[in-house]
Formats: C-alpha cells, structure tokens, sequence
C-alpha cells in the first residue's frame, strides 16, 4: 500500500460542512451565568411547571413498560390527537395514517424536512433573525439559507414582502416560517401570511413552517394578536409542513417530542430521513402527550396569563432600565436596544452583563444569518419564575442607576 493511502492525518477530523458553526453562544452565556451566579434570562429553558397528569402519566408509561421502539411514524393514539389537534383549533383535515408523522423534537422534523426536501445548491428563504438550527441543516443538506430580513417599524418587526419576492431565484425550494417567531416574540398577521402565501404559489415552494409556540399569544381571545397556520390559507396546506412540539406547551423541552403534518408525499419525505436518522422517538411520551393534547386549551390558557404576566414585567423592567424593548406578542423572549447604555455590540454586552447586572442575556446576533445586520440587539428570556424576572430587572435598574 502506498504511503498517501488511507492516511488522514493531515485532515480535520471533523467534516467541513461543521465549519464555523462552533459552540454555540447559548452554551457560553449558560456557562457565564453558572460562574457568576447571574440570573439567567439566556437560554430559554421554562421554568413555568408542566401539567401534573401529564408527567404522572408518563411515570406510570414507563413503569407499565412503554419503553420499547414504538411505531416509526408515532404511536397511532399521538398522530390521532395531533390530527384532532389540527382539525379543532384551525380547520385543518389530516390523515393519521400517513400525514402526520411524530419527531425527536421540532428539531428531527424541521432537519429532516431541509434534508428531505432540498438538494445540494438549493436555497431555502428564512426570516431574519431566525432559529439557529435553520441554517446549520439547511447546509447539512448542501442547501444555502437566504435571510429575507424582517425589518423594525416603531416597536415591531415586520414583513418586507419586497425584500421576499427579490429573494428568489431559480433555486429557490423552500421557505422555512417562523410564527409566533422566536427570537422576536413576532405573531405573523393575516395581511403578512398572506403576502408569503402569494409567493410561494407564485413560484411554486414548498413551506416548512414552524410553530412551536402556536399555543402562546398573549391576549389570544381577548381581541389580541391570533397564531395562524399559514397551511390554512388558499391553496397552502398542499404545499405545507406543519412543524410543531410538546417542549415549549407544555414545558417539556428535555422529552424532545414534536410531529410534522402535511400531504402524504412531503410527510413521507420527512419519514424517508427519520427512519435512518432516529427511527423512532419518546415511547412514553407519546400516548401521555396525546391525551395532554386533547385538553391542551386549558392548560394553554393559564400559562399565557403567567407568561404574558412576565412579558410585561420584564418589557415595563428594561424599559425603565433604559434598555427599549421591542413588542412581544407570544413566546418566550423579547428583544432589546442596548444603545442607550452606550453599546453597539450586543455580544460584548452580553459578555459584561452578568458582572455589571448580575443577569445574563442572549446576543441576537446568534440569530442573525444576514451580514450587516443590527449587533444593537439583546434577547431576553421571561419564561421563568416570576421572582427571577422581577429578581433581574431590580438588577438592571440599579445597573443603569449606577457608573457605566
Ligand atoms: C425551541 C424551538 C425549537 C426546538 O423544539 P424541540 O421540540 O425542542 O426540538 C424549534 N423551533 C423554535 C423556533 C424553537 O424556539
């Protein structure tokens, strides 16, 4: 065998569609928080409680031997509740035989829609700023992510359908939406869904949408903003994933259980990746969340009230701190300027926030894909004890009232 054969050493070990992604800047500001005993409004990881009977009934699964490889696609009790899920709240008719499709988390179903639907030098349309993962399998895929910015109007984001319809080019496949939006806090109005409706007709795209906080609007029924399934619009739902999980409803992030719906052939795009990438997911979960599913309105309701609560809290906190919060209509976060306290770089402010404040917070920039874009933004998260919340704007006021 020849000396250049089979040796590697001179590689980087790791692949290089793993360049530049690094450790992520949520690991470094949980760490930051740990060390300085900061209170961490960074990572949004709830801290609000999950429904009593959900989490007996997942001890009892367990204990009852629900711990074996359930269905590939999802045991048929959660793809049904799922279905009726759908049907109920938005109108929408999918079969649980072979349009709905259960996930490790939103994440296995938004990876395995990119690499199930794109081929390599497609592109894929997302909002900007936008959930981390995006970007990261939408090149696991060979695929490019164009960023169409959301743009600030007052205290909003919001759509520049200009700026959509100038995004696609003949390699344009999919778009990937985000509402209720993380990380802005942006509900996605029917005039805007509309709009990204007509493009996607237009030019024939296929939609992965992903909405993993569908049950947390504030003041949803109370003539506030209301969560739309863009699936729900003319001509949509057959070109449309519906992506969506129990973690942030129901306070469950660690069980990484979600489901995708959509027509048969894009669903089984996403089972053609599934099967070789997890299998399957969560046995006990799945008949637990369904039947959580079922009576989800309830339980939705009064964590809205606790949430929207905080999200005042803290919007009214930075406010008077002088850090100018953006509106936050569902979720868990809301974004702020840090320009008034005499930064620009909301990564080095996040850097020194625990050691001037004593509270750690998220530099947005990690949701930027777009060069250029604003570094003045920070985002803060309130799906915490209210105590920790009011705990940290105390924090910030004395801050702002102190030497900068
Ligand atoms: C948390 C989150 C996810 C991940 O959901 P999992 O079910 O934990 O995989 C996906 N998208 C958005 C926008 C999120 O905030």
């Amino acid at each position: 065998m020849s000396a250049e054969k089979g040796r590697n050493g001179t590689r980087e070990p790791a692949a290089a569609r793993l360049a530049g992604l690094g450790t992520s800047v949520f690991t470094e500001m949980t760490e930051l928080a740990r060390s300085t005993g900061a209170v961490n409004l960074g990572q949004g990881v709830p801290e609000l409680g999950s429904p009593r009977a959900l989490l007996e009934d997942v001890a009892a699964a367990v204990l009852a031997g629900a711990n074996q490889y359930p269905p590939a696609h999802g045991t048929p009790a959660l793809r049904e509740a799922v279905a009726a899920h759908q049907r109920r709240r938005y109108g929408l008719e999918y079969d649980p035989g072979d349009e709905v499709l259960v996930t490790t988390g939103a994440t296995e179903a938004l990876a395995g829609a990119l690499l199930g639907l794109c081929d390599p030098g497609d592109e894929v349309l997302a909002f900007d700023p936008c959930y981390d993962a995006y970007a990261a399998v939408a090149r696991f895929a060979g695929a490019k992510l164009v960023p169409v910015p959301l743009v600030t109007e007052g205290d909003a984001f919001v759509l520049d359908a200009e700026a959509l319809w100038a995004a696609v080019t003949p390699r344009t496949r999919v778009l990937v939406l985000n509402t209720p939006h993380n990380p802005t806090g942006k509900v996605f109005t029917a005039a805007e869904l509309a709009a990204v409706a007509e493009v996607v007709r237009e030019y024939g795209l296929t939609v992965v949408t992903d909405e993993v906080y569908e049950h947390l609007v504030f003041g949803e029924g109370d003539g506030g903003p209301v969560h739309r399934p863009i699936a729900a619009l003319p001509g949509m739902r057959e070109r449309t994933l519906t992506v969506s999980s129990a973690g942030k409803t129901f306070g469950v992030t660690g069980w990484k259980v979600g489901w995708v719906c959509g027509p048969a052939p894009l669903v089984a795009a996403v089972a053609g990746v599934k099967q070789f990438l997890t299998y399957t997911s969560g046995a006990p979960f799945q008949d637990a969340l369904a039947r959580a599913l079922g009576g989800v309105e309830e339980w939705a309701a009064e964590l809205r009230r606790t949430l929207g609560r905080n999200r005042d809290l803290l919007s009214e906190g930075l406010m008077r701190a002088g850090l100018r919060p953006y509106r936050a209509d569902a979720g868990y976060f809301v974004q702020a300027d840090i320009r008034a306290w005499g930064h620009e770089d909301g990564v080095r402010f996040c850097r020194e926030l625990p050691l001037r404040a004593g509270v750690v917070a998220i530099p947005t920039s990690a949701f930027f894909v777009r060069p250029g874009a604003p570094s003045h933004l920070v985002r803060f998260s309130f799906c915490k004890r209210e105590e920790a919340v009011l705990d940290a704007v105390r924090r910030l006021e004395e801050a702002a009232a102190g030497p900068r």
